[in-house]
C-alpha cells in the first residue's frame, strides 16, 4: 500500500489527510501539538470555552465536500447554522448598523441611518459577485504555475475578463466610488483584513470576499469553530488516518529528487508522499535545509497578526451579537501604524466575538466568553510586552466609551494571544495569520506553489501557500494537491 505522511494537523493538513485515504493511500499525519487543529483550535479558561483563532465560518461546501468524497453524511459529524445577522457595527458618532445577511434588509438598514442606500450596495453585490466569477476557477481552485491550468476554456474566458477583477485601483479607492457614505467605505474596507492585508494598498480585487458572506452565507458551527477540527479529525481516523501528537518533525528526506518520508525523534519514516502542512517559510527553513530556498516568494511582506485578548465576561451585553466591531475613528491612520510604524494604534478597531450568544455551554450562566481581537503588525522584534499593556488599556476605554459601560470590573479572567504566542503555538512565522500578504496585484503569483519540480512526491498545503489563507482557501490547497496527485 502507498504511504502518504502529513507534516502538521493544521485544517489544511487533515483535509489533505481525509483526501489521500479517500485515494487509497496509508496516510499518517504528524504533528508538534499535543492537539490538533493548529490555528483552528480552542482555548478553555475557567468555566469559558473560546475558539482560539478563527471565528467565521465562511464556504461550508469545501468542508461538506470532505465527507461526500468520503461517501459519508457531514451532518453525521458536525453542524452549522447560517447566520441571519453577519456583523453589528459600532462607530465613534455613536452610529449603530446591523449588517443583515439579507441584501436588501442591509440596505434599508444603510438608508435608515447612513448616506448609502441599497442600491449602491446592489452594485457593490454585483462586483462583488463578477470578481468572484471570473476569479475562482483561476486563482482559487487550480494551481497557477503549470501551463495545463492556462490551457482550460473557463481559465482562458476568465483571461479575458482580468480587466474586470479591478486590479489596478485599491480597494479603498473602488470602495470610495461606490459608496457615498464614509463610514460604509470603511465598513467594506475591513474586508482586506480578512486575510491580513491594508485597503489602501491592497487591489480592490479583495472586494470578492463580500460575495462569500452575502451570496453563499456565515455560518456558526453548532458547537463552535473548532468542532470542525473535531470533526474531520474524526472523519481521517474513520478512514484509517494515524495521527502522531507531539511528534515534531525534524526533516524531509529525499534523494535523486525523489521524496523518501521524513525524520522524526531521530528516524526515518518512508513514504511515497510527504505534504507540509507547517509555514512554508518554517519548511524551507527547518526542513528543508540542504535545498535553495525560493528566496523571492518567502521574502514577500508577511500578513497582519492580531492580539487577542479571551476575557470571561460577567454580566451579559444585550447590544452585542457574534460579531461586533468598534470601529476606529480614523481607519488610514490605523493601516498606517500597523503596517508603516509597525506598531500598534491608540485607537484600533476593535473585534469582539460572543460564541455564547449562540453556545449556551460556552459561558456559565449570567457570563458571556468575550474574544476581543485587534489587527497588530507581524512580529519583527517589537517590544510586545509594553505595547500589549497600552493597548489593553486602550481596548478597554474605547469599549467603555462606545457602548458606554464599565466593563473592567465584568471581565473575570483572561488570557492573551500575540504574533510571538502565534509563532510558538503554529509555527506561523512572524505569527502572521495568513502568509503573505495581499497588498499588491502580483501577490496571487507570488505564493508558494503546492508542489516544487525539485522534489517529485513532496507537496505543500495550508494557509502560507496558493491559493492563500483563511479556512475556505487552506482546504482548497489540500484540494488542488489532490488533483495534481491525480
Ligand atoms: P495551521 O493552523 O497553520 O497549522 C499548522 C500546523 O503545523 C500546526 O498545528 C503546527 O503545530 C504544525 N507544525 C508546525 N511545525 C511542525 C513540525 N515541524 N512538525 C509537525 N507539526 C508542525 N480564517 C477564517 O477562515 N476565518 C476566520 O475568522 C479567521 N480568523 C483567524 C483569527 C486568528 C486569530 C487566526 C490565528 C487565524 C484566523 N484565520 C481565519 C485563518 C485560519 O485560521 C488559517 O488560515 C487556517 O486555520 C490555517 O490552517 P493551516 O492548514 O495552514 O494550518
Amino acid at each position: 500500500m502507498r504511504k502518504a505522511i502529513v507534516i502538521g494537523a493544521g485544517v489544511a493538513g487533515i483535509a489533505s489527510a481525509i483526501r489521500m485515504a479517500v485515494k487509497g493511500y496509508n496516510v499518517g499525519v504528524f504533528e508538534s501539538n499535543s492537539y490538533a487543529g493548529g490555528k483552528l483550535s480552542e482555548i478553555n479558561l475557567e468555566s469559558f470555552r473560546f475558539d482560539a483563532g478563527p471565528s467565521l465560518f465562511t464556504m461550508p461546501q469545501y468542508v461538506d465536500e470532505l465527507f461526500t468524497l468520503a461517501g459519508k453524511n457531514p451532518k453525521d459529524y458536525f453542524e452549522y447554522e447560517k447566520l441571519e445577522e453577519i456583523c453589528r457595527y459600532f462607530y465613534e458618532d455613536g452610529l449603530k448598523l446591523t449588517a443583515f445577511a439579507d441584501a436588501t434588509k442591509f440596505g434599508e438598514e444603510l438608508a435608515k441611518n447612513t448616506n448609502s442606500n441599497s442600491a449602491e450596495i446592489d452594485n457593490f453585490l454585483k462586483k462583488s459577485k463578477t470578481i468572484y466569477d471570473i476569479t475562482h476557477k483561476v486563482f482559487l481552485e487550480r494551481t497557477l504555475h503549470k501551463v495545463k491550468s492556462y490551457l482550460h476554456w473557463d481559465t482562458l474566458k476568465s483571461v479575458f475578463r482580468f480587466g474586470k477583477i479591478d486590479a489596478f485601483r485599491t480597494q479603498n479607492k473602488a470602495n470610495e466610488s461606490f459608496f457615498k457614505d464614509k463610514r460604509i467605505v470603511q465598513l467594506f474596507n475591513r474586508y482586506a483584513t480578512y486575510n491580513g492585508s491594508n485597503p489602501y494598498q491592497a487591489p480592490a480585487t479583495l472586494n470578492v470576499i463580500p460575495h462569500f458572506e452575502y451570496h453563499f452565507g456565515a455560518f456558526l458551527p453548532k458547537k463552535g469553530m473548532y468542532s470542525i477540527t473535531l470533526a474531520l479529525v474524526k472523519l481521517a481516523e474513520d478512514l484509517g488516518v494515524k495521527f502522531h501528537f507531539n511528534q515534531k518533525v525534524e526533516a524531509i528526506n529525499y534523494h535523486n529528487k525523489k521524496i523518501k518520508g521524513i525524520l522524526v525523534g531521530g528516524e526515518h519514516i518512508a513514504a511515497d508522499v510527504v505534504i507540509s502542512n507547517l509555514d512554508v517559510w518554517f519548511t524551507y527553513k527547518n526542513l528543508l535545509k540542504d535545498l535553495p530556498p525560493p528566496k523571492k516568494l518567502l521574502n514577500q511582506e508577511r500578513s497582519s497578526s492580531a492580539l487577542i485578548f479571551y476575557w470571561g465576561i460577567k454580566n451579559i451585553h444585550p447590544e452585542l451579537n457574534l460579531h461586533n466591531i468598534l470601529f476606529a475613528a480614523n481607519y488610514e491612520a490605523e493601516f498606517d501604524t500597523i503596517w508603516k510604524e509597525k506598531s500598534i494604534p491608540h485607537d484600533p478597531t476593535i473585534y469582539i466575538n460572543i460564541t455564547s450568544k449562540h453556545i449556551e455551554s460556552d459561558a456559565p450562566e449570567g457570563c458571556e466568553n468575550w474574544f476581543v481581537m485587534i489587527n497588530v503588525p507581524a512580529d519583527s522584534g517589537q517590544n510586545w510586552d509594553q505595547l500589549i499593556k497600552d493597548a489593553r488599556q486602550h481596548i478597554i476605554a474605547k469599549i467603555n466609551r462606545i457602548l458606554e459601560k464599565a466593563i473592567t470590573e465584568d471581565i473575570i479572567c483572561e488570557e492573551i494571544l500575540d504574533p510571538r504566542s502565534i509563532e510558538f503555538k503554529t509555527g506561523s512565522y512572524q505569527g502572521s495569520l495568513y502568509g503573505n500578504s495581499s497588498n499588491n496585484q502580483f501577490a496571487a503569483f507570488l505564493r508558494h506553489p503546492n508542489f516544487i519540480s525539485k522534489i517529485s512526491g513532496l507537496y505543500f498545503c495550508g494557509g502560507s501557500v496558493h491559493p492563500g489563507g483563511g479556512i475556505p482557501l487552506a482546504l482548497l490547497s489540500a484540494k488542488i494537491i489532490d488533483n495534481e496527485i491525480g
